[in-house]
C-alpha cells in the first residue's frame, strides 16, 4: 500500500475549496516519491480537472457517474473501487455533510483505519498520527492506526491552506460499473438569501455575545460593524435565540474564522467552544465587563468595560 488519495468534493459542478485544502493535508503525509492522486467523482468530472491542477497533485482521476448530485451510495461504491484498484495507504475526504453519508460505512466495510474531524496529521516514526478534538473540543486527541494498511481521514475544512501554484498533473479516467443507489435526489434547496454570509472568508469580524443583553441591541452593533467595515458574527446563544442567523455563529458548532486577521469580541465570555473558532486569529480584541472572563486569555488587547460605552466611542471615531 502506498500513495495518497484525495477525494475532491463538489457542489453542482463547482469545486468546493476544501478539495484543495485536502491536497495540502496530503503533502504533509507524503513520504519520498509517494504520489498524491485526486479523484473527482461526478456526472461531468472532466470539468474539474483545471481547478484541481495545482502543485502537489501528481494525478487526477476522473470517475464519471450517473448521479447528477452527490449521492452517498455512489460515492461509497466509487471510493471503494478506487481503494481496491489503487491501494492507497491514506485516503483524505472532507469532514462534511457529504462524507457523513458514506465515509464511516466505507471504513467499517473495508476495515479501514478511520478518524473524523481531523485538523492535523503527521508521520511520527513513520506511523500516521491524526489529531482531532475530543470531549467537545476541550482536548486534542491523537489517533494512530496500528495494523491498518489503509486509513481514511475526514479532514476539517478551513485548516490547511490550499496550494496556489498551478501544475500539470496526469489525468486518467477510472471506469466503474453502474451503481444502483438507494437514495433519490428530490430537490436542491439553496440557503435563503441573507443567511449566506461567509464567516470563514471574513478578514475582520466583530462578534457579539450574550453581553448585548437583548435582541433590540443587535441593530446598533450591526451598524457599528458596517461603519468599521467588519463582518458581524455572534456566539451561539445569539444564534440559538434567532437574533442573528446561524451562519454568523463562530465556534465549534458554528464557523471557523479562518481568514480573519482582526477579531473584536464584545460581550463574549470565551467559552472553549467559541474559542475553537477564533483563538488562532492573530489580533483579537476583547471587550468584557468581567476582568476574569476567559476571552482575555486569548486576547491580544483587552478592554475591561461596558460594551455599549466602547461601541459608542468607536462609533464616534467612524
Ligand atoms: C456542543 C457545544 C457546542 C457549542 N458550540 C458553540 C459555538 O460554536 N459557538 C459558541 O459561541 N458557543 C458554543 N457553545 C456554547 C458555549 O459553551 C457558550 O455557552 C457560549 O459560547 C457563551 O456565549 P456568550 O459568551 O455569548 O455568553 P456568556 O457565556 O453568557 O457570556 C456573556 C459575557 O458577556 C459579558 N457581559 C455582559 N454584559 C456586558 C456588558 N454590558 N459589557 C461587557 N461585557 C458584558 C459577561 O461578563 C460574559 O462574560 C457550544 C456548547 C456546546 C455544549
Amino acid at each position: 500500500m502506498s500513495g495518497l488519495l484525495v477525494i475532491a468534493e463538489q457542489r453542482r459542478g463547482e469545486l468546493r475549496p476544501v478539495s484543495l485544502e485536502l491536497v495540502t493535508a496530503a503533502q504533509k503525509l507524503r513520504r519520498g516519491a509517494e504520489e498524491v492522486g485526486v479523484a473527482v467523482i461526478g456526472a461531468a468530472p472532466e470539468k474539474l480537472v483545471a481547478p484541481l491542477s495545482v502543485a502537489g497533485v501528481d494525478e487526477i482521476v476522473t470517475v464519471k457517474v450517473a448521479a447528477p448530485e452527490f449521492d452517498p451510495d455512489t460515492f461509497e461504491a466509487a471510493v471503494s473501487a478506487l481503494i481496491a484498484q489503487r491501494k492507497p495507504d491514506v485516503v483524505l475526504v472532507a469532514h462534511s455533510v457529504d462524507s457523513f453519508g458514506y465515509a464511516a460505512a466505507l471504513a467499517a466495510k473495508l476495515g479501514l483505519g478511520f478518524a473524523t474531524d481531523v485538523f492535523d496529521a503527521q508521520r511520527i516514526d513513520g506511523e500516521l498520527v491524526a489529531t482531532r478534538g475530543g470531549y467537545g473540543q476541550k482536548v486534542n486527541v491523537e489517533v494512530d492506526f496500528p495494523g491498518r494498511s489503509t486509513v481514511l481521514l475526514a479532514v476539517r475544512g478551513n485548516v490547511f491552506k490550499p496550494p496556489e501554484q498551478p501544475a500539470s498533473p496526469r489525468v486518467a479516467a477510472f471506469e466503474i460499473p453502474a451503481i444502483s443507489s438507494r437514495a433519490t435526489g428530490r430537490e436542491f434547496v439553496e440557503l435563503a438569501a441573507g443567511d449566506d454570509v461567509d464567516m470563514t472568508g471574513a478578514e475582520f469580524i466583530l462578534t457579539i455575545g450574550r453581553g448585548i443583553g437583548e435582541e433590540s441591541n443587535v441593530a446598533q452593533f450591526r451598524e457599528l460593524a458596517d461603519a468599521i467595515g467588519a463582518t458581524l458574527g455572534c456566539s451561539r446563544p445569539i444564534a440559538d435565540a434567532g437574533w442573528l442567523p446561524k451562519s454568523r455563529q463562530v465556534g465549534q458548532s458554528g464557523k471557523t474564522a479562518s481568514a480573519c486577521k482582526l477579531y473584536i469580541a464584545m460581550g463574549v465570555s470565551g467559552a472553549i467552544q467559541h474559542l475553537a473558532g477564533m483563538k488562532h486569529v492573530s489580533t483579537i480584541v476583547a471587550v468584557n465587563s468581567d476582568a476574569e472572563a476567559s476571552i482575555f486569555g486569548v486576547a491580544t488587547y483587552g478592554i475591561v468595560g461596558d460594551i455599549f460605552e466602547v461601541a459608542e466611542e468607536l462609533r464616534r471615531l467612524f
